[in-house]
This record gives C-alpha cells, sequence and structure tokens, in this order.
C-alpha cells in the first residue's frame, strides 16, 4: 500500500493563499521540529518560489540524533545481516510503491525533469537499498577452506558505530542512500545530512522508515545548513565515520576535521571529466551519447562529460550535428513528457553557471549554441533555466577548461593524436570519469590505463555495476564507495579465526 506523505502540510499561522508544505527532522523514529524552532524556506527552481520550509537545525538537534543512533547501535549491530537486509528490502518495495510522489518530489525540489526522477533517481534509490540488503550477505560470510594445509577461516567484520552520510543536491535520494544503504547493512547506525537546497525526498524516506517498522534510531535525518548542520556532525565526537558526497572545497574542509579527530572519512568530490571521440568511434551511437553525457540533469551529475575531445578528422562533422541535437533539447517546466532538460537547482547556482559563460568569452570562447538564461512561458517564466551551452575555441589550461561549473556547459575541442589526447585529459585537477569512444578494443583499454581517472567507460556512459568501486582521483575524491568497498569502509578491520580442518 502506497504510504500517505504527511508533508507537505500547512505550518501553523501561515497566512498565505497557498499553503507551504513544511519538513521535518526524522529523529529516534519520529518527524520533529527543530529544536529552536527556526526554519529555511524551500525553492522551486521551476518557478524560483518558496513552496516549503524545513527545520533550520543546529548542534543540538545533532546531538539528538547521534543520541538516537547510539542507543539503537547495539541491538541493530546485533541483528544479523539477513534482518537487517530484510528492513533494507521493505524500504526498497517502498520507495518502488511511492515511485510516482517520489519522483514528483524530487522533480520539484531539484528542478530536474519528472520523468528523469522517475526512471532514474527514484528507481536507482530503492537499487540501493535492495542491492546493499543482498551483497551484504556474501560480505559478512567470507570463509576460506585450504585443504592442503588443513586449515579452514572465516573472516569475523564489525560495523564502527554511529556514521555521518552527508550528500548533495544533484541527485538527492539517489546519493542519499547509496551512502545510508551500505551504512546500515554493515550494521552502524546513520545520521544523515541531505543538501539544505534538496530536502524533500529525504525528508519523505524518513516516513518510509517509519512505514517498513525500522527501529527508532537506526536511521535518523537531520536538515538544515552544511556550516552548522554538517559541521556539528562531522565534530560529534560519537560519530566513527563521515561518507560524504559534494563539492572538493565543502570535502577539504570535512577531510580536515577528520583528520583533526581522528575519523575515517570518504569524499566523492567534484569532476572535470573528458569525453574522447575517436575517428573510428560508432558515430551515431557516440553522438547520441555526447548529448546525453553533457547535459543529463542539466550537466549536474558529477559524472557528466563537460570538456569534450574530438579526432580533427572527423571534428566539423560532429560539430555540426552535435549542435544540431543540441539546440533540439526540450527545455522547460520539469513537469511536462516532453522535457528534456529542467531547471537549474537555485539562483545561486544559476548565477554561478551564467557567470562561467561570460567568463569564456572573455577567454576566448566561441558560444556555438545557448549561453543565456531562459524564460520559459506561463507558471515557469522565473524559473532557474539555462539553454544547453557549447563553446570552443578555449585552451586547455583557461579557467573555462579547468574548473567545475557543473551545468549544462560543455566545451568542444579537437585533438590530432592519442597522447595529445590523453595529456589534455589528464590536465586537471579533477579525476572522476571519462569516457573513450573507439571501436578499437587495444586503443580503448590503452587510453583506459592511461587516464587519470576513478571510472572510465568505454563506449557507453553511466553504465554501472553495483559490485564495483566507485570514486575519484586527484581532487575527485579519497576512498571509494560501492560493492564491498563500501562496506568495508563502514567495518572495521576485520578479524581472522582459523582453526584446523580434518
Ligand atoms: P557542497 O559541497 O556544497 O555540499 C555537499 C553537502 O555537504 C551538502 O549536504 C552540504 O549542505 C554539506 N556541507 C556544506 N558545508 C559543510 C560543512 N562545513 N561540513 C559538512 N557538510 C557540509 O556540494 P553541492 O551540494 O553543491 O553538490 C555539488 C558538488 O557535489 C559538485 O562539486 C559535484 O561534483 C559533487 N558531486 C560529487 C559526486 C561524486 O560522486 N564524486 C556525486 C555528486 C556530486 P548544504 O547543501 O545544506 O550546504
Amino acid at each position: 500500500m502506497a504510504v500517505k506523505f504527511v508533508q507537505p502540510r500547512a505550518p501553523q499561522g501561515t497566512a498565505s493563499t497557498k499553503p507551504l508544505g513544511e519538513f521535518c527532522n526524522f529523529i529516534g523514529g519520529e518527524l520533529r521540529a527543530s529544536k529552536s524552532g527556526e526554519h529555511l524556506d524551500t525553492v522551486d527552481p521551476a518557478t524560483g518560489k518558496t513552496y516549503a520550509r524545513i527545520p533550520d537545525s543546529g548542534a543540538p538537534d545533532v546531538a539528538e540524533a547521534v543520541a538516537a543512533a547510539k542507543k539503537a547501535f547495539g541491538s541493530w549491530s546485533e541483528c544479523s545481516p539477513r534482518d537487517r537486509g530484510s528492513y533494507l528490502l521493505k524500504i526498497a518495495a517502498l520507495i518502488e510503491e511511492n515511485l510516482e510522489a517520489l519522483a514528483l518530489a524530487e522533480s520539484q525540489d531539484n528542478g530536474k525533469p519528472l520523468s528523469l526522477a522517475r526512471q532514474v533517481d527514484i528507481p536507482r534509490a530503492a537499487e540501493n537499498f535492495r542491492f546493499f540488503a543482498q551483497h551484504a550477505l556474501s560480505f559478512f560470510e567470507e570463509g576460506y577452506i585450504d585443504s592442503a594445509k588443513g586449515v579452514a577461516s572465516r573472516i569475523e567484520r564489525e560495523p564502527l558505530g554511529v556514521v555521518a552520510c552527508i550528500s548533495p543536491w544533484n541527485l538527492p535520494l539517489y546519493l542519499f542512500t547509496w551512502k545510508i544503504a551500505p551504512a546500515l547493512a554493515a550494521g552502524n547506525t546513520v545520521v544523515g545530512k541531505p543538501s539544505e537546497v534538496t530536502p524533500a525526498t529525504a525528508a519523505l524516506l524518513g516516513e518510509l522508515c517509519i512505514e517498513a517498522g525500522l527501529p527508532p534510531g537506526v536511521l535518523n535525518i537531520i536538515q538544515g545548513l552544511g556550516s552548522t548542520v554538517g559541521a556539528a556532525l562531522c565534530e560529534h565526537a560519537d560519530v566513527s565515520a563521515i561518507s560524504f558526497t559534494g563539492g572538493t572545497a565543502t570535502g577539504s574542509r570535512v577531510r580536515a576535521t577528520a583528520e583533526r579527530l581522528g575519523k575515517r572519512a570518504t569524499l566523492e568530490l567534484g569532476g572535470k571529466n573528458p569525453s574522447i571521440l575517436f575517428e573510428d568511434a560508432d558515430y551515431d551511437i557516440a553522438l547520441t551519447t555526447a548529448v546525453r553525457s553533457a547535459f543529463s540533469n542539466q550537466g549536474q551529475i558529477c559524472l557528466c562529460g563537460s570538456r569534450l575531445f574530438v579526432q580533427r578528422s572527423i571534428y566539423e562533422r560532429f560539430k555540426t550535428d552535435f549542435i544540431a541535437r543540441v539546440s533540439k533539447l526540450v527545455v522547460g517546466d520539469p513537469l511536462e513528457a516532453a522535457t528534456q532538460q529542467g531547471a537549474l537547482v537555485s539562483e545561486t547556482h544559476l548565477q554561478k553557471v551564467l557567470s562561467y559563460i561570460e567568463l569564456s568569452k572573455a577567454e576566448g570562447g566561441n558560444i556555438l549554441c545557448g549561453g543565456a538564461r531562459l524564460s520559459p512561458s506561463g507558471r515557469c517564466e522565473d524559473g532557474f533555466f539555462v539553454a544547453p551551452t557549447v563553446i570552443e575555441g578555449l585552451s586547455t589550461s583557461c579557467r573555462t577548461s579547468q574548473e567545475e561549473i557543473f551545468g549544462p556547459v560543455v566545451t568542444l575541442q579537437p585533438f590530432d593524436s592519442e597522447e595529445e589526447v590523453i595529456a589534455a585529459a589528464n590536465a586537471t585537477q579533477y579525476g572522476l570519469a571519462a569516457n573513450i569512444w573507439t571501436r578499437d578494443v587495444e586503443k580503448a583499454h590503452r587510453v583506459a590505463h592511461a587516464l587519470e581517472s576513478g571510472i572510465v567507460w568505454i563506449n557507453c556512459w553511466m553504465l554501472r555495476d553495483l559490485r564495483t568501486p566507485f570514486g575519484g582521483v586527484k581532487n575527485s575524491g579519497v576512498g571509494r564507495e560501492g560493492g564491498d568497498e563500501a562496506l568495508r569502509f563502514f567495518t572495521k578491520a576485520p578479524k581472522t579465526i582459523s582453526w584446523p580442518q580434518a
């Protein structure tokens, strides 16, 4: 049965004709306001209007959540992996049952097309819980028999305790659950903090956990600002580990705190990902995927290919076809079925992206398409829309080519040789993801090996096996998520117990 979400509801004393929704913290199994009673506004990026408010939580709320998590840790950590997994499977099923409501909430909160939330964000959130419920079983059952030596061994793994999961605004429920699911599956209790910019689906997740009967305190979700809630969570003495995804600058602060306090931390940070098209690529698939990899979610995916390198012999043809495709992308109301590009997440982010477009002009870039804010008619006329933008003529070293824009902006650059493109692709502080297009298998693997990147896709993009390690090198991250890597991060160093085997 679909859950009837408590939110949005009108806060008391609101005189508005269209009542604001109100999201809550989720602490000790209950929906709660902040201790201070203060709120923050939540804006619908497609309309530019405030539609809800969240608790402006602070250190006292964090302390309460950590205390609830600490209290719940004993019994949760003693549950078998199978019993813990059964709760995760219930949550996964509830996410699927409530897919439509969650997709709508995600789209309204983030500005992304409803179709994308429906097809990608929410199904993946359910998959995260289902995957780790099952994957943890084999992880906790690791054992060996060496018949020649006559020894049997089993590997014992224990959870860390209370852990913090801090996530960004671009794929709100998808990335939040990508951390929470392995942390819970490994037997930890969690205090999660979603981005203050996109609080909705995290708040709704709290309600689903109540419906799923998750024991109180096992998962706690605190809404509020990163500088207060996020910082207090990282500082809290009872938080053993921090799993963080966000910008590189914030990640550095989180890392400094973790190092100072001797906490374990994994950091998934920014990217400036190259897409490399060789002349022998399967042209049509490469073209279609290059558009998708540059502009999905308005270019606000850490894995988006924002630097497109095209071999010179096909450069002009590709440029013409690429611009024709990009110019046809339908930008507008995220709730409309035909929309392919929604709004950017916030006014602040919109201004950041526009400022990079201006910078690119100053740096000698030629705007081939897009390059400006858009104002769709009707309810979205004040929304935060930017036309998908393609720029050429920039050097590899200029700021536009070097810094993460995280919007619907891609740079186009020709190259002649394999060596040249590897050097250009590697010439940034980032190293998160890359994609290579060629029919030459040897070349594909040679280039993949040479790229300084945590993830390389050959002739595809965003094709993920959740068992594989996920994370970046250089300033794109520290540590890995995914599969066993995530479960190892969320457990203590293993203990090996051996005995003679007849
Ligand atoms: P931010 O770094 O601004 O924020 C990430 C999270 O950290 C938010 O929940 C934020 O809260 C919180 N936060 C802010 N300050 C602190 C602090 N001092 N201590 C603890 N937590 C804090 O990133 P964005 O939300 O802007 O996300 C975009 C960035 O995330 C991009 O750089 C993108 O590349 C990166 N990203 C990386 C991914 C990867 O896997 N490598 C995946 C997706 C995104 P609040 O928002 O409330 O301030």
